[in-house]
């Protein structure tokens, strides 16, 4: 068996340990003869597995007691459309727009009210984000939505924007759990599993209690509200039942590691040697802002596409995988997730020092 460093956006890599223990408990977990995938989601096995995911989350994230945590489906991309049927009282929205997700996000929302675009890097390619201590924040917005990490183009919130008082709504798929969060400053924090915690499959909201209610938009299905998952704890009906588990020794394997002040600290010594790099480097640079850079995803380019190709296909032979960036950008990303090693980071930054030289 051999492992390769796999720097995929998503699905992404997942901490080996973790995977080595789910392969030991395949066909019998812990005494009960069965797999978790073969097991009920109303067995005693399984609600201890729920019940001890959602504890361990809400330690590590210091999430307090008037804030439910709800385990989805969908994906994050249903999310665009569950928010808005659930939040948009009013039916007016403010969207910072730094991405492709945001903007998605933004789209998906006008079919339900007024979206007001109230900043947007698109201007430079997404290369930074806005500045948003003063925005024009709409009087009567029903919640400020932004997607803090943008996987495509590498770059994150160093400040959360000043909502003006409203509600802040948090796409946090690609830095979830990457660093400490004061879970207070939002309404509503989500992300898809399969960035940087567990399988995909698995969608996890954190939403303020009083914000989960009946009144949500005419025609909203039962299984789009969120009060249909909060009132039934995330089992109104079969849950994503084995990424939960997988996710649940994800939350066990981060507190072993120290938790998230340790995890950022990890996070910032990879992403460092790779974007100093970057920054010394004559044949290869980042396309971000330095401020605005990510811990989690970080795109860059030669600037000639054919190097590019080269240069992922002969990463790929030297078993580093998946450096080619988002079809909608080129280039190279590089995912930098919680589970992926500093050998892996520092193995990329020695191939592309090797690169650099054979190809100047
Ligand atoms: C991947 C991603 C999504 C979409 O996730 P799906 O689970 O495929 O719907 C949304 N937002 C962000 C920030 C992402 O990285």
């Amino acid at each position: 068996m051999s492992r390769v460093y796999n720097f995929s956006a998503g699905p992404a890599v997942l901490p080996e340990e973790v995977l080595r223990e789910a392969a030991d408990e395949m066909l019998d977990y812990r005494g009960t003869g069965m797999s978790v995938m073969e097991m009920s989601h109303r067995s005693k096995a399984f609600e201890e597995i729920i019940t001890e995911a959602e504890q361990d989350l809400r330690d590590l994230m210091g999430i307090p007691d008037n804030y439910r945590v709800l385990f989805l489906q969908g994906g994050a991309s249903q999310q665009f459309a569950m928010i808005p049927m659930n939040l948009m009282k009013n039916r007016v929205a403010d969207y910072i727009i730094t991405g492709q997700w945001a903007k998605k996000a933004a789209k998906e929302a006008e079919k339900y009210g007024k979206v007001n675009r109230i900043a947007s890097s698109e201007d430079r390619t997404f290369s930074y984000i806005p500045d948003c201590s003063d925005l024009p924040v709409s009087e009567d917005a029903d919640y400020v939505y932004i997607c803090e990490n943008n996987t495509i183009y590498g770059t994150k919130y160093q400040q959360l924007p000043n909502t003006k008082g409203k509600i802040l709504v948090s796409d946090i798929s690609s830095c979830f759990l990457s660093e400490p969060v004061d879970v207070t400053r939002y309404g509503m924090l989500y992300g898809g599993a399969q960035k940087n915690i567990g399988p995909a499959g698995v969608v996890i909201a954190i939403i303020r209690e009083d914000l989960i209610t009946e009144d949500v938009l005419p025609g909203t299905p039962t299984m789009l509200t969120y009060k249909t998952h909060a009132d039934a704890k995330s089992l109104y009906n079969t849950p994503p039942a084995y990424g939960i588990y997988i996710c649940g020794k994800v939350f066990k394997w981060l507190k072993a590691q120290g938790g998230l002040a340790a995890m950022k600290e990890r996070n910032e010594k990879k992403a460092k040697v790779l974007y100093d790099f970057l920054d010394e480097s004559r044949l290869f640079c980042g396309t971000v802002v330095p401020k605005d850079r990510s811990l989690m995803n970080v795109p860059f380019v030669t600037g000639d596409a054919d190097l590019d190709a080269k240069f992922v296909k002969e990463a790929k032979a030297a078993g580093l995988e998946n450096l080619k960036g988002h079809r909608s950008v080129g280039g190279m990303r590089a995912s930098i997730y919680n589970a992926m090693p500093y050998e892996g980071v520092a193995a990329l930054v020695d191939f592309m020092k090797k690169f650099e030289e054979e190809n100047r």
